[in-house]
């Protein structure tokens, strides 16, 4: 269906940049009650959150019909919306039998938006990466992160402290790096022994 189509579109655009997440359209054949249409996970997490729609579509002219988006995490609704339809808004789709809700960009006076931006908040507090869920801050002394860029990101957050996760592990993306230590200064590397970056310049400046 169109709506929702474009509304999980929306969704993947919203969440295109955060790294750690994506979003997959479920196939969801036809409405009824109750359908999932996307999926998201996390590589920090097991547990996907869930977005179903329930579609109570009334036959009939000048009749209101009801879509409603909800969204699970671990059997738990953490969000609702809904979308109401009139009549104008409805299609009858002669292949199916049934009627359908107009596009996304019609049903805008619904607060679609208001909820999409509620809903990203809600799903990176639910699913959050290990930047988000540490909140680390510079002036608590130890710095959980070795000083090189991730390989998949480019983020500098390529843990290295048990206490945020595994060691290695990129806590912006999930990116998993084989760490050793720098026979100079017992810095973070990566691969196999040598030297890291400022003592390679220091050695050649001597
Ligand atoms: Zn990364
Ligand atoms: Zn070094």
């Amino acid at each position: 269906m169109e709506f929702i189509d474009s509304f999980v579109e929306r969704l993947e655009d919203i969440l295109y940049f955060v790294r750690h997440l994506s979003i997959s359209a479920q196939d969801y054949g036809k409405l009824g009650e109750n359908v999932c249409v996307a999926k998201i996970e996390s590589v920090f997490s097991d547990e996907p959150i869930l977005i179903y729609v329930s579609a109570l579509i009334v036959d009939g002219s000048g009749s209101e019909s009801d879509l409603i988006i909800i969204v699970t995490h671990k059997q738990e609704k953490i969000a609702e919306h809904t979308i109401n339809f009139y009549n104008g808004e409805i299609t009858y789709n002669p292949d199916q039998g049934t009627y359908e809700p107009g596009s996304a960009e019609t049903l805008e006076t619904n607060h679609l938006s208001e909820f999409l931006e509620e809903l990203e908040e809600e799903i990176r507090q639910r699913l959050p990466n290990l930047t988000e869920k540490v909140n680390w801050q510079p002036d608590e002394g130890v710095d959980p992160y070795a000083n090189l860029p991730c390989n998949e990101c480019g983020e500098f957050t390529v843990n290295v402290d048990q206490r945020v996760g595994e060691i290695g592990r990129c806590a912006t993306c999930g990116e998993h790096h084989e760490l050793t230590n720098c026979m100079r200064c017992d810095g973070y590397i990566e691969g196999k022994d040598g030297f890291c970056d400022n003592c390679i310049s220091y050695i050649e400046r001597q």
